[in-house]
């Protein structure tokens, strides 16, 4: 068994690089909810979405979200009304969010919610969101002003620097059924190549999930999403140094020392090993752009033996 920790799209890839070489009902992801947003009445989980659609291989490939073969006729429709279009929701992936919030009206679990969409949609492995209770991302920009997690990403194009971040409900947020359960038992579990602040920190704030998660330390492994000091695809790089991080492998690796005892990091930030070294992880040093499946099914192989116990391909 495999639990991983994941954000969107790096998650998504590598979640369906790891289902390309075990049985993918032996992995169980423990998705970020801190994105969370209702717009138009409607309950959206991002991060939920975006893995459900990989592994389901209905994702968009190139942009990462979304639904292939997607159109945008409602969006389009709604810009000419003056409406809030800034949020990009496909004609065919909105009756996810309608589904979703008809689901929670009639009482149901983000949790249950989440297995009856995956499992319709064909998804074997488990996702499991970190909480079934609302916890937001909040960021606090230079301008002293704090917006939400979709206003910053989407709306202000992550292009305005940050100087805090508070997930609110947080300390009073449960872990969702079999979350804590599913990190124990795991033979591994893969802290995934996401944002480490708004992707990895919302599920690490959640009561229990950061304290299980060290006590396997040792069958922990995390992989970098920072490649030679750049995020491949948004703004961890500048987040990090905003917030007074090294924008490296190494200070992902400082961020995760506690909770993981090997490090992966890409081919291209192989001068930093001894100083991942330093943080009293082992480190290995791969390719690691998921630029293709078989490359994120070569990533996944790295990840799933990099703490030594065995899985059948
Ligand atoms: P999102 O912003 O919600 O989609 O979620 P994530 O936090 O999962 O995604 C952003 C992070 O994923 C960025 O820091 C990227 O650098 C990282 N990422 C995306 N694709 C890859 C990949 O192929 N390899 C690695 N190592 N990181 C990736
Ligand atoms: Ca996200």
């Amino acid at each position: 068994m495999i639990t991983a920790l994941a954000g969107g799209v790096g998650a998504a890839r590598l979640l369906a690089g790891i289902a390309g070489v075990i049985d993918p009902t032996e992995i169980t992801a423990i998705i970020n909810t801190g994105d969370d947003v209702t717009l138009h009445g409607l309950h959206i989980s991002p991060d939920i979405d975006t893995v459900t659609y990989t592994l389901a291989g209905l994702g968009d490939a190139e942009r990462g979200w979304g639904l292939a073969q997607e159109t945008w006729h409602v969006m389009d429709a709604l810009a000419r009304l003056g409406g809030q279009a800034w949020f990009r929701l496909g004609d065919t992936d909105l009756a996810t969010h309608l589904y979703r919030t008809q689901r929670i009206h009639e009482g149901a679990t983000l949790s249950q919610i989440t297995h009856e969409i995956s499992s319709s949609l064909g998804v074997r492995s488990s996702l499991l969101p970190m909480s079934d209770d609302p916890v937001k991302t909040y960021l606090t920009l230079a301008s002293g002003e704090e917006v939400g997690f979709q206003d910053y990403f989407v709306r202000f194009h992550h292009d305005v620097p940050v100087s805090a971040i508070r997930f609110e409900g947080a300390s009073r947020a449960v872990p969702s059924p079999g979350v804590i359960e599913s990190l124990s038992s795991a033979d591994t579990v893969i802290v995934c190549p996401s944002n480490p602040l708004v992707s990895i920190g919302p599920i690490l704030s959640v009561p229990g999930i950061s304290d299980t998660v060290a006590a396997r330390r040792d069958s922990v492994v995390a992989v970098s999403p920072i490649i030679a000091g750049r995020a491949l695809k948004g703004p961890a790089d500048r987040l990090m140094s905003e917030l007074s991080h090294e924008p490296s492998a190494a200070g992902v690796a400082r961020l995760y020392a506690h909770l993981a005892a090997t490090m992966i990091i890409d081919v291209a930030d192989a001068a930093l090993a001894d100083d991942i070294e330093a943080t009293g992880m082992s480190c290995v040093v791969t390719d690691t752009v998921m630029s293709t499946p078989d490359k994120a099914m070569e990533l996944a192989k790295r990840a799933v033996d990099a703490s030594g116990s065995s899985h059948a391909a």
